[in-house]
């Protein structure tokens, strides 16, 4: 935990340079599009009340191209651009790993003309900033692209600078994984740096994974709309059912988001609300501590035979008494007193 900037200093504007050159699919940054609570417009043409006024620059995003759009992260990589929050998208490459050639870059260098690597922004920019995000699970814990066996030896924003790095400001990483982020879960990420920065919010709630306590504290079977069937051990044996999914590999009791409390876009959607199973995509351990994807949660098999017993009289029970709130009591209706 952190203190906020004081609010004597206020920060009024600020800027956000958003890096999705590590090892990405760029999903992150599309994702963020869908975003409304709030949506980046809102950000950008200054909508929002009480927070500083934000100059947004995403590469995907941006008018600019080339060395114009490059211009404000070089001058924030010497120094002379402040404040800035980094945003950090995709895996972080180990460029020690070989003896030539790059892993991930991000625009060229204009006096040798070779591409600046990811990491040489990373070293640049990090020590300058105000607050750091990371978005997304490669640029998080690694994600896909830190899967055991790949060449680049990448990962994710905390192993490179640290698990106990902080900002100018004294903010630690603040991690926000999803393959890609809930859209949502990010913007009201930035949206709360926001508005710590002109010292109007407490330091961000961040659990030992450095993700926000408020977002990433359930499990998606505690927000889950199929938590019913799943207590009534009605578990589907094949996709298309309404049942629970668990057989099918969802992982959802025991990994922390919130996609089923809050859906996907604009309030729908949200994995196993749709029928997909929960792979676990917010956790550092994805994905190969929850592969292979589509078999039972080996935990699983325990709880789910357990609940099988008490679930299924239960859910006898239920019907019975069911079928008599079915019924109109016997008073009712002609004739009777
Ligand atoms: Fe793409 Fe997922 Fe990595 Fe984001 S976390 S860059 S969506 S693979
Ligand atoms: Fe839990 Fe997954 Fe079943 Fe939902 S589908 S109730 S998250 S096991
Ligand atoms: Fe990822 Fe599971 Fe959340 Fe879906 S429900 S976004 S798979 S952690």
């Amino acid at each position: 935990m952190t203190d906020s900037t004081p609010a004597a200093n206020p920060i009024q504007e600020i800027d956000v340079l958003w890096i999705n050159a590590g090892l990405s699919c760029d999903g992150d940054t599309i994702a963020m599009t869908a975003a409304t609570q709030p949506s980046i417009e809102d950000l950008i043409f200054g909508n929002l009340p009480w927070i500083p006024k934000v100059n947004f620059h995403n590469l995907f995003l941006a008018y600019e191209n080339g060395d114009e759009f490059l211009e404000r992260f070089h001058r924030a990589a010497q120094g002379k651009l402040a404040p800035f929050i980094l945003v950090v998208e995709g895996s972080v490459p180990d460029e020690t790993n070989k003896d030539e050639g790059y892993w991930a870059s991000f625009g060229t260098d204009r006096q040798t003309g070779q591409p600046i690597s990811t990491c040489d922004w990373i070293d640049s920019l990090a020590p300058q900033a105000w607050a750091v995000i990371a978005a997304g699970t490669c640029a998080t814990y690694g994600g896909i692209h830190a899967m055991e066996g790949n060449p680049t030896g990448c990962m994710g924003l905390a192993d490179y600078l640290g698990w106990k790095w902080k900002s100018q400001a004294g903010i630690p990483i603040v991690c926000v994984p999803g393959c890609p982020v809930q859209p949502d879960n990010f913007m009201e990420t930035l949206l709360y740096l926001l508005h710590m920065a002109p010292g109007r919010a407490p330091a961000i709630p961040l659990d030992e994974a450095l993700r926000p306590t408020w977002l990433f504290g359930q499990t998606v079977h505690e927000g889950c709309d199929r938590g019913g069937y799943y207590e009534q051990a009605e578990f589907a044996g094949e996709y298309g059912s309404r049942t629970c999914i668990v057989k099918l590999g969802c992982w959802g009791p025991v990994v922390q988001c919130n996609v089923g409390k809050r859906g996907w876009m604009g309030g729908i959607g949200g994995c196993p609300n749709v029928g997909g199973i929960c792979i676990g995509c917010t956790m550092p351990g994805f994905p190969d501590k929850f592969m292979p994807f589509m078999n039972q949660p080996p935990g699983s098999l325990l709880s789910s035979k357990a609940v099988m017993t008490y679930g299924r009289a239960i859910h006898a029970l239920r019907r019975f008494t069911q079928a008599s709130l079915n019924q109109e009591p016997s008073w009712r209706g002609r004739g009777n007193p």
